[in-house]
This record gives structure tokens, sequence and C-alpha cells, in this order.
């Protein structure tokens, strides 16, 4: 079956942190003005996380940020 090519949510691919797959995607999320954090989920491990400007961030932070708005 042939899917429509469409632009979602998935920007990017990464190399996972926990197994060491070379396609786990990326999501930018954008949480306020000028903030914006990269969700990570491989699909492989299950790992998933998020980091901001390059730094592994954890959920609480992201949590912490999404509030500050
Ligand atoms: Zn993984």
């Amino acid at each position: 079956m042939r899917l429509p090519r469409s632009r979602r949510w998935v920007e990017s691919t990464v190399v996972c942190g926990n197994c060491g797959a070379a396609d786990a995607i990326g999501i930018r999320l954008r949480l306020g003005e000028d903030t914006e954090v990269d969700f990570h989920s491989c699909h492989r491990c299950e790992h998933r996380w998020w980091d901001a400007e390059g730094e592994v961030i954890d959920l609480t932070t992201v949590l912490d940020l999404v509030r500050r708005r």
C-alpha cells in the first residue's frame, strides 16, 4: 500500500542513546516564545527522551517549561 506523502511532525532521525538504533525519530515542539524542545522516540527499544538545545532534559523540566508560558 502506498501512503500519501505527508509532512507530519517527524523532522529528523537520531541515534538512540539506549540501543544505538539509527532511526529514532525527533519531533520539535515549541513551548513558548523562544523555547523549543525535541522529543525523541525509539521504536526499537521504546526509549523516549527529550532535549533542548542539544542537551538531554527530563520530563519534569519539560513540564516546567510548559507551565511557564
Ligand atoms: Zn532504542
